[in-house]
C-alpha cells in the first residue's frame, strides 16, 4: 500500500527539523507542499519530484498528493512548523476519506508557538491559548469569542496569522478585545522569520502591540497577568503561588 506522509518541517526548515521529517523526505520520490515551503527544502533534496499548488488551493493540493500515491509512489505533503497544527494534516483526513486504499502516516514539527516561545525566552511556562487570526476558514465572530474567553481566564495567549495584507487591523481589533481583561502594560512579545533568515524578536507591552504592524511571517505572544520581561527576555513564571524559599 502506499503512503502519504503529511510531515511537519518545523518553523524554518533547517536544523529545527526532525530526524524522522528528514528520513521521511528522503525516503519519498514526490514532495508536494505550498511553493514557500518547497522552496526552502528544494535545495537540501535536488532529485525529488516537487510539485504544488498555490496558497489557498489546499483541497486540490491534497487531491494531487492522492493521485500520485495511486500511481504507486509515496509521498511527502509538507506543511511548516507542524502538520497537525494549523496544517495539512486535517484535510488529507478528510480527503482521504474517498482513497481507502492509500495509508495516511503524520509526522509532526515544531510549530511556530515552541519555535517562537524559545526565541523570547520562556513566555508559554504555564496554560495558554493559540487562536489564529484568521477569519478565512472560521467566522470572525467566533474568534472574537475565542479571544474573550482567552483573556478573561488569564491564559497566555499565542496568535497565528495576527495579520496580512487585506486583514491590516486584525491584530489591533483583537488587542481592542484583549485589552478589555488585561492591564495595559501586559507584556507581549512577537517573533517574526522564526528559524529563517532575518529571524526577529521584539518585547513590548499590550498597549504598544496593538499599534504594531505585523505580516504572515509572524507569531504574536501575549502574556498572562504574571508573565514578566527580564534581560530582554519574556518570561511566565511556572506558577501563580509566591515562590518558596528554602525553609
Ligand atoms: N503549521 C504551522 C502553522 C501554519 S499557520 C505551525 O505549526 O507552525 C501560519 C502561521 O504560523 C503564520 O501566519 C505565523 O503566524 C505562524 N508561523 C509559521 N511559521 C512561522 C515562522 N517561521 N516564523 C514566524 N511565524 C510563523
Amino acid at each position: 500500500m502506499n503512503r502519504i506522509y503529511v510531515t511537519g518541517l518545523g518553523p524554518g526548515a533547517g536544523d529545527q527539523m526532525t530526524i524522522k521529517a528528514r528520513k521521511v523526505l528522503e525516503h519519498c520520490p514526490v514532495i508536494i507542499g505550498y511553493t514557500v515551503y518547497i522552496d526552502l527544502i528544494r535545495e537540501m533534496f535536488p532529485d525529488k519530484v516537487f510539485l504544488s499548488t498555490p496558497m489557498r488551493q489546499e483541497a486540490e493540493r491534497c487531491r494531487m498528493a492522492f493521485r500520485e500515491a495511486e500511481k504507486g509512489r509515496d509521498v511527502a505533503m509538507v506543511c511548516s512548523g507542524d502538520s497537525g497544527i494549523y496544517g495539512m494534516a486535517g484535510l488529507i483526513f478528510e480527503i482521504g476519506r474517498d482513497y481507502p486504499d492509500i495509508e495516511i502516516e503524520v509526522v509532526p514539527g515544531i510549530t511556530a508557538a515552541s519555535g517562537g516561545a524559545a526565541v523570547l525566552g520562556a513566555p508559554l511556562m504555564h496554560d495558554f491559548a493559540v487562536i489564529s487570526l484568521s477569519d478565512l476558514l472560521t467566522p470572525w465572530e467566533t474568534i472574537e469569542k475565542r479571544l474573550d474567553a482567552a483573556a478573561q481566564a488569564d491564559f497566555v495567549i499565542c496568535l497565528y496569522n495576527p495579520s496580512s495584507r487585506k486583514r491590516a487591523d486584525y491584530l489591533q481589533k483583537a488587542c481592542d478585545i484583549i485589552l478589555q481583561h488585561r492591564d495595559p502594560g501586559n507584556v507581549c512579545g512577537i517573533v517574526r522569520n522564526i528559524g529563517r533568515d532575518g529571524e526577529s524578536c521584539q518585547i513590548m507591552t499590550l498597549e504598544k502591540l496593538r499599534d504594531t504592524g505585523t505580516d504572515m511571517f509572524t507569531t504574536v505572544f501575549i502574556g498572562n497577568s504574571k508573565t514578566f520581561e527580564w534581560n530582554g527576555k519574556m518570561i511566565t513564571p511556572r506558577g501563580y503561588k509566591e515562590e518558596k524559599g528554602n525553609e
